[in-house]
């Protein structure tokens, strides 16, 4: 359960590679993507008196990128922070980020991250668990706009948050979506993943903010889910086929998908999906 958030105190020495990456994507609205492939990226909402932050960066020095980024744009306090998951690289700036907001998540990652404070290892990240926690969706209102969190089911961990900007048309992700990449499969469901992933692309999309990398639309979010479908299914054939998880590894067929990352470091790769996929089949 933890090997996630290990890996990304881990993945912390790796060095940036460029500048972040601050685009506006509506009105009020802006996509921080991260420049460093160990920190997630972030959305920003510039309301008439404060500012709504989603996620926050793996620790004091990527929150600061954060803040300054924000701070080019407006000199307004961060009312609100939502963390899409527990994962360190997505809350680990929090307290420098927002020393004063209202800090949103699920209940689901309010308990893992009072678990994550108790852990030596994550002494550098800049934790605030939340002061607010919701089971199915929460509306928070940041005059002029509103903006929608609601916990989709189980996904890329098991309590997930994704972030809708109606006026905007803006979908902030989390780890729901990496762009042109394998993702890092947490104790979630690959399944219901899918069908979250359905349901989202059934509202009007103008842009999609991923966890990670470069910002993408609705239809770099369509093939991402295809991708978890295509491998879902493949999956579920030859493990009723009777294929052992070794030959599923080494079976699937991912040639459509050549251009995704791999991150063997992180577990994430199209054969350590197809094995996670595998054991949740397993499991039922
Ligand atoms: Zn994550």
């Amino acid at each position: 359960m933890l090997r996630a958030a290990v890996l990304a105190v881990i993945a912390c020495s790796v060095l940036a590679a460029a500048k972040p990456a601050v685009q506006q994507v509506g009105p009020g609205l802006y996509a921080y993507i991260s420049d460093n492939d160990a920190s997630a990226n972030s959305t920003f909402l510039i309301g008439r008196t404060g500012v709504l932050v989603v996620d926050t960066g793996l620790n004091a020095a990527e929150g600061m990128k954060l803040l300054s980024a924000i701070r080019q744009v407006s000199p307004l306090p961060v009312k609100f922070i939502i963390n899409t998951h527990y994962h360190p690289d997505h809350q680990g700036g929090n307290a420098v980020v927002g020393q004063g907001a209202v800090v949103i998540t699920t209940d689901f990652t309010r308990d893992r991250t009072l678990a994550l404070m108790q852990n030596p290892e994550m002494k550098g990240s800049q934790f605030r668990p939340a002061d607010v926690t919701f089971q199915k969706q929460i509306t928070v209102h940041l005059d002029p706009y509103s903006v929608e969190v609601y916990f989709p089911g189980k996904a890329h961990t098991s309590g997930d948050a994704l972030v809708y900007f109606p006026e905007q048309r803006v979908l902030a992700t989390g780890d729901l979506f990496l762009n042109r990449s394998s993702p890092a499969m947490d104790n979630g469901s690959a399944a219901n993943w899918i069908q979250a992933l359905d349901h989202a692309l059934q509202v009007p999309l103008e842009h999609v903010v991923p966890g990670h990398f470069e910002l993408g639309s609705k239809a770099d979010l369509q093939r991402f889910r295809d991708y978890l479908s295509d491998l879902f299914q493949q999956v579920r054939i030859m493990r009723q086929r009777g294929e052992t998880l070794d030959q599923v590894r080494r079976n699937i067929h991912m040639g459509k998908y050549a251009d995704f990352r791999q991150f063997p470091k992180y577990q994430a790769t199209f054969a350590d999906n197809a094995a996670v996929i595998y054991e949740q089949l397993q499991a039922h």
